[in-house]
């Protein structure tokens, strides 16, 4: 055993430490959130989710199993405890799953590690063929900083720039809490090629191509691979920046891919365009938290918010589904981010995004509310909980 008391240590967009009842609390609300409607006898079937332990994956994997009956398998890339450290979030996510997927009987296992090597390739090709067997529906979900290609051990660093001319933007310095400019500089071609050496299609074309070759994936097998684009003003930092060259190398991908799966096993794979929703990569992107910051609140006024378990639960319910096919927008992509881009919804927040400053911040409470749903992510300021109390945090992950 090995309790002790668990507080933030936050620096910026990051948090050293994560606390492990609050986490379990956020899955155990989540899973309530998919079990309600639920079908009355969930069809069940078999899902992967490459990043399963937060965020978008971790709630596709929540829709999947507790509202549709999957049995599931998850990849993610989560620090266990040590003498000196929690675990991350992650972690206490895939644990906290686990304990209400045995309770429930859903099949499910995580494999931690490296998810662009080809180990964990094989490790996950082979525990499928031993255990969960082709898999129905595949969610790729990472969000990383880095990935080694495993053909050439080359490892590429995915930035965070514009491409083309310099731009200033107002961003939140996450810090303080005060808005300040924020310098985007333009990316070389290097860095242009290397982000979507990260975060582009390769990673996924792996995939699907090992899991074809492999018969694992079902007859009719959907494969869906998350994106954002957003409204016009965080455009040079997202949709023309790097990360939005990396996307649309995805976008490009997926309907190749597509193409494929149809011919081959009836199959499908689409983008899904999501939600801006906060996350520990989303708090990352300059600009973004504080455009977050003022839409969520302009969104819960209109009773249109979503965060991520009612986006995982629309994807299924609409378009993944057993018996439903994705409906997609003329360039084949799924569109969850319809309420978010509702024309009236952003005219409200361009209009406060135009006169934002500190003191419009401070007077609406819109950052303060943007931290406590980071702090959340870690487990930290869940109703409820007592903090002062001395928890176990040596939690194995499954
Ligand atoms: P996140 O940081 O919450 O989750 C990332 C996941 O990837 C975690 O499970 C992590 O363990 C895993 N991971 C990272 N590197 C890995 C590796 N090398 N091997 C195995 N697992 C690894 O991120 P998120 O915001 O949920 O993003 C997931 C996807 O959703 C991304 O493609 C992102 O672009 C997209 N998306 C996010 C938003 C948003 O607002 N957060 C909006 C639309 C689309």
């Amino acid at each position: 055993m090995s309790e002790q008391i668990v507080t933030p240590r936050i620096r910026g967009f990051v948090c050293t430490t994560a606390h492990p009842e609050g986490c379990a609390r956020m899955v155990d609300w989540q899973i309530e959130t998919a079990r309600a409607g639920a079908p009355a006898e969930p069809p069940g079937g078999r899902l992967l989710v490459l990043g399963s332990s937060t965020g978008y994956g971790l709630a596709s994997r929540i829709a999947g199993a507790f509202r549709y009956g999957m049995g599931s398998l998850g990849v993610c890339y989560e620090r266990p405890p040590t003498d000196r450290r929690t675990a991350s979030a992650g972690w206490y996510n895939t644990h906290a799953f686990h304990v209400r997927a045995r309770e429930a009987g859903l099949p499910a296992e995580t494999l931690n590690g490296d998810a662009f090597s080809r180990e964990l390739l094989e490790q996950v090709t082979d525990r499928l063929r031993a255990g969960l067997g082709p898999i129905d529906t595949l969610v790729y979900s990472l969000a990383s900083p880095r990935r080694t290609d495993p053909e050439t051990g080359e490892t590429y660093q995915s930035v965070l720039k514009t491409v083309g001319d310099p731009y200033r933007i107002q961003s939140i310095n996450l810090a303080n809490g005060l808005i300040e400019p924020y310098d985007l500089e333009p990316a070389s071609p290097a860095e242009i090629a290397d982000t979507v050496a990260v975060m582009g299609g390769a990673d996924l074309r792996r995939w699907v191509d090992a899991l074809l070759a492999a018969d694992l994936l079902a007859p009719g097998a959907r494969v869906v691979a998350y994106s954002y684009l957003g409204p016009e003003v965080t455009w040079p930092v997202y949709r023309h920046g790097t990360i939005g060259r990396a996307k649309a190398d995805l976008e490009v991908t997926c309907s190749s891919l597509d193409a494929r799966l149809r011919e081959a096993i009836g199959g499908s794979c689409n983008v899904s365009i999501n939600k801006s929703i906060v996350t520990q990569a989303s708090a990352a992107i300059p600009a973004v938290p504080l455009y977050m910051s003022l839409l969520f609140d302009v969104m819960k006024a209109r009773g249109t918010h979503e965060g991520p378990i009612e986006q995982a639960i629309r994807l299924f319910d609409t378009h993944l589904a057993p018996g439903r096919s994705p409906s997609t927008d003329a360039e084949g992509r799924i569109r969850l981010d319809d309420l978010e881009m509702a024309p009236e919804v952003q005219a409200e927040v361009m209009h406060l995004w135009n006169r934002v400053d500190d003191a419009l911040l401070a007077e609406t409470g819109a950052f303060e509310r943007f931290q406590r749903y980071f702090r959340e992510l870690f487990g930290f300021d869940v109703p409820g909980l007592d903090y002062d109390r001395p928890v176990e945090v040596e939690l194995p992950l499954t």
